[in-house]
């Protein structure tokens, strides 16, 4: 690349990272997620080391946030609030422990703290009292928002220190306050703010302190501006003693003696982060000695003592090209969308599920959209928003069919359900996921026959109905497409052996509604023979402990339908097992599906905290370890799972989302 072309690239990446600056620093609304963000000055970083002579003083490496607003008062900070360097990667926090410790005499320590997604504050005390709150603005000179930071309770009105001493720290919105205020913003048909940082922000940031008050706002103190106490020598003393004063330290931080214990410390809060109740973007370590720390000085940006850790993004932007229809077991009919290949926190995502038609409706997802995807726990991430700026007004609305894509039956919303659902019992589409769940590990666990040989047989019209698994022939298996000798004799085994299951195992395959393994167990431990839970009454189901009405209302409903009572007649005739043979239980005794079992959590979920799942796993006979081992039975992963579900995905470990811990454990 020759010169004019580096300050062509340059430029550019001034121009767009000055725009990303100001849309999120002043107008508190980013278009783009922080990652893209990251990775474009990062780019431009590399080129500026390599070409130092083409680095501005305007350039947005050198700057600090964006200028305050002229609605308020400005505050120029004496010592200048800056920014952080950023560390993506182990590397990277071992480079920088290495330049601390060339720039300076003697041992260094670190101390963690947890890299609070919020906005930095400064707050200023005369003779013991708060005199001046002001944001950060350029960094330089911040906004006087005195009055809306008033309104944070654990901020400190009056402290005992006669000194002059000025507080930094973070300002932020607790998620369940951010929850409720998107709720309250959807119901008002208004913007929804992209995340809790960009709403603490613009909640500071309103004329009227009435409306921040109702914010619910909080505050974690962290630093020091200026300040005369000669007693204190270090970062870890100057944060004992801003909790002695009665300001909140986030109490998660750690003095570390090396790196190494550092790498530790961030590890540890990758895998925690999701069961804090306020977000954080990372860790942000620094050099304890306060000694140390003016040895080593500034940047134009950003203190040479300190470094921001920043977790792997979990999203990304990427392009939506199509919107595909699945059909479920149960007949529901889920929008999934196709995106251009991008990569999210590791791995790459190609697909997104939207749910249905009314999430599709409420953020106005189009055909041909440019979308922010996150990664969660679930098997595949979801669609956040649409970057609007980025429509060209070819974008295509997209519509639910009216019939089953599968079978062509009218589709129908069920009272009180958003899904549509195909409710023809002979859908193949429904037959070949009941059929994916029967062969299913939990289910009759029918070794070698997984969703691809599943659909393979269907397409050849092997089979149709769960019974038609039990008269398939060697000779017509061995007839298709990559199935030898062997694997057609292991198939069949499998399937033989499947007959002598005990009963739990095919009530569950079945796929009753609101059948989960575990009530599954209970009624083939209560009844023993499937005549006898074919004749149960309602009232004798409701009776059982852990059976609920919906159940019984189900198996009732299930069990009296022809095509069912025809399907069981058949099973049993081609010799599969319709009694319990399981251990006998003493009262009040049963086994679980987790007996026994090795169980991870990972991810945020919306029904259990960690502690919850834990408990509940644990009383169910379950043990919950904390990383993924060949050892592990199970992960279950909720919202925001990171390295232990790609893990688990190597290992080729049965992962659950919450919907099925749910179903295991509720029912
Ligand atoms: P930063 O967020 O990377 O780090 C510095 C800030 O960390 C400090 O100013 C302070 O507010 C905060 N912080 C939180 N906890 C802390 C602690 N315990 N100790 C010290 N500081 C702590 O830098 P920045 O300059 O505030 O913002 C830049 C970042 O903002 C970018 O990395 C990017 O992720 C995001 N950004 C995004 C967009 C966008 O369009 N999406 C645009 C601009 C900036």
């Amino acid at each position: 690349m020759d010169k004019q072309q580096t300050q062509d690239q340059i430029n550019a990446l001034k121009k767009v990272l000055n725009q990303y600056n100001y849309e999120y620093h002043v107008l508190d609304q980013p278009s783009v997620p922080d990652a893209e963000y990251d990775q474009r000055m990062q780019e431009l970083l590399k080129l500026e080391e390599e070409h130092p002579d083409l680095v501005t003083a305007d350039s947005p490496s050198q700057r600090v946030g964006g200028p305050p607003l002229d609605a308020f008062q400005k505050v120029q900070h004496n010592i200048p609030m800056l920014s952080l360097g950023n560390a993506f990667n182990e590397t990277d926090l071992r480079d920088f422990a290495r330049r601390a410790s060339q720039g300076i005499d003697g041992e260094i320590s670190f101390v963690c703290e947890l890299k609070i997604d919020g906005l930095a504050i400064s707050l200023t005390y005369e003779n013991g009292e708060f005199i001046r709150g002001a944001t950060r603005g350029d960094g330089v000179t911040g906004e006087d928002i005195t009055s809306n930071l008033k309104t944070i309770h654990s901020i400190p009105l009056t402290i005992e220190e006669t000194e002059t001493i000025e507080v930094r720290g973070e300002a932020f919105m607790p998620e369940k306050s951010f929850h409720a205020l998107n709720k309250a913003k959807a119901a008002n048909e208004e913007e929804p703010f992209a995340n809790p940082r960009n709403a603490a922000a613009g909640s500071l940031r309103q004329l009227d302190p009435k409306i921040a008050a109702k914010r619910n706002l909080d505050m974690f103190s962290y630093g020091v501006g200026e300040w005369n106490a000669a007693e204190i020598t270090s970062h870890s003393e100057r944060l004992n003693k801003l909790k002695a004063l009665g300001f909140k330290v986030n109490p998660e931080w750690r003095k570390c003696a090396t790196i190494d214990e550092v790498i530790e410390f961030v590890d540890y809060w990758t895998n925690e982060r999701p069961n804090l109740n306020y977000e954080i973007d990372g860790i942000v370590v620094k050099v304890d000695s306060l000694d140390q720390q003016d040895e080593l000085g500034f940047t134009a940006r950003s203190p040479r003592w300190a470094i921001a850790y920043k977790f792997p993004a979990e999203e990304a932007i990427t392009k939506l090209t199509n919107i595909e229809l699945s059909i479920g077991r149960t007949g529901v009919v889920t929008p999934t969308a196709v995106l251009d290949a991008v990569k999210i926190a590791g791995s790459t995502v190609q697909r997104a599920s939207l749910h249905n038609e009314d999430l599709i409706r409420e953020q106005d997802i189009r055909i041909g959209d440019t979308v922010v995807i996150k990664k969660a726990g679930d098997i595949i991430p979801k669609v956040v928003r649409v970057v609007e700026n980025k429509r060209t007004g070819d974008e295509k609305e997209f519509f639910m069919p009216k019939n089953c894509p599968a079978c062509g039956s009218e589709l129908v919303r069920l009272e009180e359900e958003v899904a549509l659902r195909c409710i023809n019992p002979n859908c193949t589409a429904q037959l070949k996921e009941g059929l994916i769940h029967f062969v299913s590990r939990n289910a009759m666990n029918i070794d070698g026959i997984g969703e691809k040989v599943i659909i393979q047989l269907f397409q050849e019209e092997l089979i149709h109905t769960m019974a038609d698994l039990y008269r398939l022939d060697r000779e017509e298996l061995l007839k298709l497409d990559r199935m030898g000798e062997k694997s057609v004799a292991n198939l069949l085994q499998a399937i033989e052996q499947s007959k002598q299951n005990s009963l739990e195992k095919l009530i569950f395959g079945l796929g009753i509604r609101f059948i989960g393994a575990k009530a599954a167990k209970t009624v083939a431990v209560h009844f023993e023979t499937m005549e006898k839970l074919q004749q149960a009454t309602y009232e004798a189901l409701v009776e059982i402990d852990e059976i609920g009405e919906k159940m019984a209302d189900s198996m009732v409903k299930y069990f009296s339908e022809q095509k069912v009572i025809d399907l069981l007649k058949e099973l049993s005739e081609l010799g599969v097992n319709m009694t319990y043979t399981g251990p006998k239980q003493s009262e009040g005794e049963t086994d679980s599906i987790f007996t026994g079992k090795t169980v991870v959590l990972t991810g945020k979920m919306e029904s259990f905290t960690r502690n919850e799942a834990k408990a509940l796993i644990e009383s169910l006979g379950g043990s919950v370890t904390g990383s993924v081992s060949k050892n592990t039975d199970i992960l279950v992963a909720g919202e925001d799972a990171g390295s232990k579900y790609d893990k688990a995905t190597e290992l080729g470990i049965t992962i659950w989302d919450e919907q099925q811990l749910k179903d295991m454990t509720e029912d």
